[in-house]
């Protein structure tokens, strides 16, 4: 940040709950169907059809505000949000108002030492959820000078949650971003999926000079679709504003669409233009109550949240804080790592599963460019391989080269795969012996230079007899052995 200015951002995050059925009526909620075939009167908008609302999005709004601290509103009532659009059969969205069902809450993060000249936690303010229900789709490619609708997305239900203005740089937008993508994956409201447009952001950013306390004209930003793009879209809007702001000139609060193949934001609509949405309350439905047995059911069966679980994977499994916020990047991730370290049994089962899953495990994700689902890996597999290794029938070497490959081309259990590629570790000392006296002999150069001192050739001969035992020898062993022959 440009020294003598402060940005302040604030994230409005639409998050598509994970219910069974849409919000107002009994059609599908799934996404990639056939074009409009989950539809029916209510979400087509036909006259006379009814909205009845859906308690299992109440609950996972429920659930959202009692992570987040928020207050659960006991009555909360709904809007028309009016406006004209092919995508939009009713002509209105329904939309919580002026209650929310989840008003105030927070979220923690380390703060940008950057931005903020300090480091250390900072709360960032949440203003509100409030349920709503999702548009349907326009799509312009299906056929050439046409235009279709899709309406299996009007009537999704959303979650929308405001944040305060109390984000401070691109870093601590892009930290909040994710760490509430965690948190609602966790909590399995949403599947998080940016590119199908389940978890979608918009940014309003704003500049002022530093020690200013009133808030800058702001700008709102649309069209991010991945976690990269937010903060660069971010970083873009926070220069354009300092250099007007440095020419003296002065700007309106208006809506702009971010272009990432151009890395540039573009005007939407200016505030003059902004939509009048005549809001006003929906009469076809009754206010939401929400009883405190209601609440307390859906407390007792929250899932363990991240932030829980990551201080007890630094309990339970001995590993680092920067290792826990890793196996945590998602939750079938941290499941796995689970079910990987629990099988392997103890803490040094548990620093294993990490280092595996961090190490050979990630980095075959990354380079297949594959979820933990597609890879096909059987947790209890890992965990015997890790067991193998810890009993010594096999060296890291053979289990990461030999048979991990072999387990993700799914040749069976490490086992099987240890026995039928004859792979088992030699740890027969009269074995290795025998191996170290064959490399003396092929090597007596080498032997008398090591024995006069020349230090550097052990390692020469510890890969000799590595590569006489096709590595299989135990590389303890072998040392040991070694030391011991040397020493004759
Ligand atoms: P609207 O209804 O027009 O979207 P809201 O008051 O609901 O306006 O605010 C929307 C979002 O804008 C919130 O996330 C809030 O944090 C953010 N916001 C409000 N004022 C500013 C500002 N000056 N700079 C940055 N963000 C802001
Ligand atoms: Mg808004
Ligand atoms: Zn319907």
């Amino acid at each position: 940040m440009k020294p003598g200015f402060e940005a302040v951002i604030g994230l409005e995050i639409h998050v598509q709950l994970l219910t069974r059925s849409k919000m107002f009526c009994g059609c599908r909620n799934e996404y990639g169907a056939a074009p409009n075939s989950h539809t029916c009167p209510v979400c087509l908008g036909l006259p006379g059809a009814l909205p009845v609302l859906n308690d299992q999005a109440v609950r996972m709004a429920i659930a959202l505000g009692l992570a987040i601290e928020a207050t659960i509103q006991p009555v909360s009532t709904f809007y028309r949000k009016q406006y004209f659009y092919p995508d939009l059969p009713k002509g209105y969205q329904i939309t919580q108002g002026p209650v929310a069902a989840v008003e105030g809450g927070y979220l923690d993060l380390s703060g940008d030492p950057a931005a903020r000249g300090l480091v250390g936690p900072v709360r960032i303010g949440i203003e509100r959820a409030h349920l709503e229900e999702d548009a349907g789709k326009s799509n312009h490619e299906f056929s050439k000078g046409a235009s279709g609708v899709d309406l299996n997305r009007a009537g999704v239900p959303l979650l929308e949650i405001v944040g305060a203005p109390d984000l401070r740089s691109p870093q601590e937008a892009y930290d909040y971003l994710r760490a509430m993508h965690q948190l609602v994956t966790f909590l399995g409201i949403c599947d998080g999926n940016m590119e199908e447009g389940s978890f979608r952001c918009d940014a309003n950013v704003s500049v002022r000079r530093a020690g200013d306390t009133a808030l800058g004209t702001r700008v709102e930003v649309k069209n991010l679709n991945s976690f990269r793009h937010v903060k660069l879209a971010i970083e873009h809007e926070i220069s354009r504003h300092i250099a007007l702001l440095e020419g003296g000139e002065t700007f309106l609060q208006e809506t702009r669409g971010w272009d990432a193949d151009k890395a540039e934001t573009k005007p939407m609509r200016s505030k003059e233009a902004a939509m009048d949405y005549r809001l006003f309350p929906e009469p076809d439905l009754p206010a939401l109550t929400i009883t405190q047995e209601e609440i307390a059911k859906t407390r007792t069966s929250l899932p363990e949240l991240p932030e829980a679980r990551r201080v007890r994977f630094m309990a339970e499994f001995g590993v680092t804080e920067y290792e826990a916020g890793m196996l945590l990047q998602s939750h079938g991730f941290a499941d796995f790592f689970e079910a990987v370290a629990k099988a392997v049994g103890d803490a040094w089962g548990g620093k294993q599963a990490a280092n595996w899953m961090l190490g050979e495990v990630s980095r075959v994700l990354n380079d297949r460019r594959l979820g933990l689902d597609a890879l096909g890996l059987n947790a209890k597999h890992l965990a015997d391989l890790i067991g193998l290794v810890e009993a010594r029938v096999i060296n890291l070497n053979t289990a990461k080269d030999t048979v991990f490959p072999a387990l993700l081309r799914r040749e069976g259990d490490p086992k099987q795969i240890v026995e039928r590629q004859g792979l088992a570790q030699i740890s027969d000392r009269g074995a290795i012996a025998t191996l170290v006296q064959g490399v003396f002999e092929a090597h007596p150069e080498q032997l008398a230079r090591l024995k006069a001192g020349d230090v550097k050739l052990r390692g020469f001969f510890v890969g000799q007899v590595m590569k006489a035992g096709s590595g299989k020898a135990n590389p303890q062993l072998v040392n040991e052995i070694l030391e011991a022959a040397l020493a004759e």
